[in-house]
């Protein structure tokens, strides 16, 4: 099987499995597992934060982040689409007691005009109070797109004038880093909480990372611990974070080349469906003609011929390309969804 579906989907390499294996170890509730202080000492150097907290995974890093900057009642403002309203099954309002109003981007990007005028600071006892604003980079369903430094740094400093913060949902920013060579820093100083997975393109099994100020980071610890999340020997998963950070974030740019391989071979057969200039990194959004074969028809065509796919829309397939899959099967991959679209059904 060339398996599209995520870039969750690798295994730990050999290398990875070895850092695990040999990792030292303690318990981590008490605060004493040298691995996970190792790698949350690293990765908040390498954010420009003052702390960070290693989490089972980025929904629960984001939820943490998220709640350290809104309170019960207020609202966090983010895109349509963003992982934060779409994907962690209403855990920001079903844990947090936080609702989300949204603005709307074909690509997930900021669009200040649209932030300014949903902002609603203090408008009396009758409006929800805009606690927070949050931003995904990359924007994972917009097609794993970046955010625009400038717009974001504007975005940043109309937050820091307002005085409301900002949240970064950076699961795969480790990308955004790669395909601009902005430093990863130059996007989390300006965030108070910033979450990165390590289990996306990074290879990881398991694991993401939140980062703040110290306090924010205790206060995150705690809640991590309320809502069961504290671990003992975390530390072989902290060495397979630790192995990817430090081996596997360059290498995104072959990922990056793989999925503008599957947009130029996918352009041809879904005119307009996909603009290979579009796929800034590792994800390839695909429209499919409103005519012809539904989502699933494609999927389930596709998965008889080895080839798994995701559907993020009613008309919408999802590529992603990782480091267990090649640039020839990622080709050949995309050949085969193409020549499904293409016949009739
Ligand atoms: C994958 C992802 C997350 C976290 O997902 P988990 O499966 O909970 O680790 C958060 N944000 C974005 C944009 C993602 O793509």
């Amino acid at each position: 099987m060339i398996d599209l579906r995520s870039d969750t989907v690798s295994r730990p390499s050999a290398g990875m499995l070895e850092a695990m294996g040999r990792a030292p170890v303690g318990d981590d509730v008490y605060g004493e597992d040298p691995t996970v202080i190792e790698l949350e000492t690293e990765v908040a150097g390498l954010l420009g934060h003052e702390s960070a907290l290693f989490t089972v995974t980025g929904s629960l890093a984001n939820i943490l982040g998220v709640r350290a900057l809104a309170p019960i009642g207020t609202e966090v403002l983010c895109e349509a689409r963003a992982h934060i309203a779409r994907a962690e099954l209403g855990a920001h309002a079903a844990v947090s007691g936080i609702t989300t109003r949204t603005w709307s981007d074909p690509a997930g990007l900021i669009d200040l005009d649209q932030i300014r005028a949903l902002i609603a600071p203090d408008l009396g006892p009758y409006f929800v109070t805009t606690a927070a604003v949050s931003v995904e980079n990359t924007h994972n369903f917009g097609g794993g797109t970046i955010q625009p430094k400038h717009q974001y740094d504007a975005l940043a400093d109309e937050l820091d004038a307002a005085g409301l913060p900002l949240h970064l949902d950076g699961a795969r920013l480790w990308n955004a880093h790669v395909a601009t060579g902005v430093p990863l820093a130059d996007y989390t100083r300006r965030a108070k909480a910033a979450s990165v997975c390590l289990s996306k393109g990074l290879g990881a099994p398991v694991g993401s990372v939140l980062v703040g100020s110290a306090e924010l980071i205790r206060e995150a610890r705690v809640w991590r611990k309320r809502l069961g999340a504290g671990w003992r020997q975390a530390g072989v998963l902290a060495a397979a974070g630790l192995y990817a950070v430090r081996h596997n974030v360059a290498r995104l740019a072959e990922d990056h080349a793989k999925a503008r391989a599957i947009a130029e071979v996918l352009a041809d057969a879904v005119p307009g469906g996909v603009k290979p200039d579009a796929v800034e990194t590792n994800i390839v959004v695909v429209d499919l003609p409103a005519e012809g074969k539904t989502v699933p028809q494609v999927v389930a065509e596709a998965k008889a011929e080895g080839v798994l796919i995701g559907g993020v829309g009613a008309r919408t397939l999802r590529f992603v390309t990782h480091l267990d899959v090649s640039l020839s099967d990622s080709r050949y991959a995309a050949e085969v969804v193409a020549r499904i679209v293409a016949t009739a059904g």
